[in-house]
């Protein structure tokens, strides 16, 4: 009992990470996920260690985000997607960004229960959005988790998120095609635009085009195809492509991994795809130089405490907030040069 408890706890070495993850072990790959979510500073430097390991066996995938409202039906869309796919032979991944977990504890994504077949699939890999933290480190932490996932061989990555904007952006710059799930008639503004999300998207999913809502959606369908030529194309050389879908009788399933196979071949051959993926790496090597940045300058305790000095003489109307900021930096100047340890 206690050897088997032992066991179970084990430290893993970092040839065993990258061992395991090499061999598609997904006990192993769900670790290493943790270890990259973890905020201590002992794992975060194996994470990277591993991470610079297996970064040359990642990229080997389509990367598809997915977006929508409460209830729209992702996760049935999701789960009847990767069950289509797995079939096939391929390796999904399923990741989410919730910004909801990131505000409070609560969670509209991520919880177990969805996608209940898809997650016993042998080929399927469901893991719920890394919780706490600013959206800023949930977007690194899910950036990394995707090139695990390669390189455990997964050739499908499916980024799940919310209809809330900055989470939308966030998967839009992780991703090479964005889908958006609405659903049919809602009103007399177009769902979506208001939101610029449109705008962000390669595929625009109508859901629930069924029973008596069928003749609804053909409707709204019709509506997005003519709005959709005022927005400028998510991606060069691309037109948003609008479809029909019934996520519970996967229906308009295969008809959207036609339209993904197709993306993939033209913004391949164009070129846009590979651009799109290198400039994707270095929007997420500035983020982290601004993540790491914020972080370091906020838990400088010096800083905090002129802030709160500096906010008190704001408040009071004793200066004004550019002197403020003047003084802040004439200082860490000073603090920076005579030994950042
Ligand atoms: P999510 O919150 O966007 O992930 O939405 P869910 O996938 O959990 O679906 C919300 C509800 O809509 C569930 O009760 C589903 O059974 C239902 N639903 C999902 N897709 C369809 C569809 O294509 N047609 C119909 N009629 N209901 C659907």
């Amino acid at each position: 009992m206690e050897k088997k408890k032992r066991t179970k706890v084990k430290n893993l070495e970092l040839n065993d990470y990258v061992e395991g993850i090499l061999q598609s072990k997904i006990p192993i790959l769900a670790r290493a996920i943790t270890l990259v979510e973890s905020n201590l500073q002992e794992h975060t430097k194996l994470a990277q260690e591993l991470l610079s390991k297996v970064i040359p066996y990642s990229g080997n995938s389509i990367r598809i985000g997915i977006t929508g409202s409460p209830g729209v039906g992702k996760s049935t869309f999701i789960e009847k997607l990767g069950l289509y796919l797995c079939d096939k032979g391929n390796k999904v991944a399923v990741l989410a960004v919730d910004p909801t977990s990131v505000v409070s504890k609560g969670s509209i994504l991520g919880d177990k229960t969805r996608m209940e077949q898809l997650s016993k699939h042998p080929n399927a890999f469901i893991r719920p959005s890394p919780s706490g933290g600013a959206l800023g480190g949930v977007g690194r932490k899910t950036r990394e988790s995707i090139i695990l996932c390669e390189a455990a061989g997964f050739n499908v990555i499916i980024v799940e998120t919310v209809g809330v904007g900055q989470s939308e952006i966030l998967v839009r710059s992780m991703v090479d095609l964005f889908a958006l799930l609405i659903l049919p008639g809602g009103g007399d503004e177009l769902q979506g635009f208001k939101k610029g999300t449109v705008e962000l998207a390669d595929v625009i999913i109508i859901n629930k085009a069924d029973g008596e809502n069928y003749h609804l959606a053909k409707v709204t369908m019709n509506e997005y195809k003519q709005a959709l030529h005022y927005v400028s194309n998510a991606t060069s050389g691309w037109e948003p492509k609008v479809l029909l879908a019934s996520s519970l009788n996967g229906v308009g399933i295969e008809e959207f991994w036609n339209i993904v196979e197709n993306f993939r071949k033209v913004t391949f051959e164009s070129g846009v795809f590979q651009l799109r993926r290198r400039e994707q790496v270095l929007d997420w090597f500035y983020s982290m130089v601004k993540e790491t940045v914020l972080n370091s300058f906020f838990s400088n305790s010096k800083v905090s405490e002129m802030l709160q000095e500096l906010e008190e003489k704001i408040f009071t109307g004793k200066i004004s907030p550019s002197y403020a900021v003047q003084k802040l930096f004439e200082e860490l100047n000073y603090e920076i040069i005579d030994g950042n340890k």
